[in-house]
């Protein structure tokens, strides 16, 4: 007779998967507005989380960090990147965004704010800032609802790791057809 011995590994996830998806949702926008240097970042004991190069983003709980490059609408694709962890949030536990821009969007509404101030500062009238807020709003939706497999996908990965550099980013979204960063988002989500 043999005894059987079946040992089972389990391995809790470091981070709340809900913060994976919302962590992914920023990546997956920023890879789709042509982003590059895209990293996830957990934060540690002191919500300090830090970057590859030095890069450290304080009183946080995980970031998405990025590089964008397209100057001509920068503001608008900034805000849909801000916006989209929260959205992929919302797909996911179905809570209003607007709630989750109060408790794990907090830091992301603060930035959306300083954008939309930029965009007064250019001259923009409140009409016209209120505008591209709601653009953004819905693009981001738009992107995330589009894009939801793959951001599940990215999500998955996240969950278990507290640092995903962008190698890894890049290997892991440049394998779906649909993440070619050469088409142009904006104008397939308004289409
Ligand atoms: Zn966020």
């Amino acid at each position: 007779m043999s005894e059987a011995v079946i040992i089972e590994f389990s391995r809790k996830p470091l981070w709340k998967r809900s913060m994976a998806v919302h962590e992914a949702g920023h990546a997956v926008a920023a890879w789709l507005n042509g982003a590059i240097n895209i990293e996830i970042s957990l934060a540690d004991e002191f919500r300090i989380a830090k970057g590859s190069s030095g890069k450290i983003s304080d009183d946080c709980r995980a970031v998405c960090f990025h590089d964008t490059y397209n100057a001509r609408t920068y503001i608008l694709v900034d805000m849909i990147i801000l916006f989209a962890g929260v959205m992929a949030e919302h797909l996911y536990s179905d809570e209003d965004p607007k709630i989750l821009l109060k408790k794990s969007g907090r830091g992301d509404a603060v930035d959306i704010q300083k954008l939309l101030d930029e965009h007064r500062q250019s001259g923009a009238i409140e009409d016209e800032c209120q505008a591209l807020y709601g653009r953004a709003y819905s693009l981001s939706l738009e992107l995330v609802k589009r894009y939801w497999w793959e951001i599940i996908a990215l999500a998955k990965l996240t969950e278990n790791f507290n640092y995903i550099p962008y190698n890894k980013i890049r290997s892991l979204l440049g394998m779906f057809p649909s993440m070619n960063q050469g088409f142009n988002i904006l104008k397939e989500l308004e289409a």
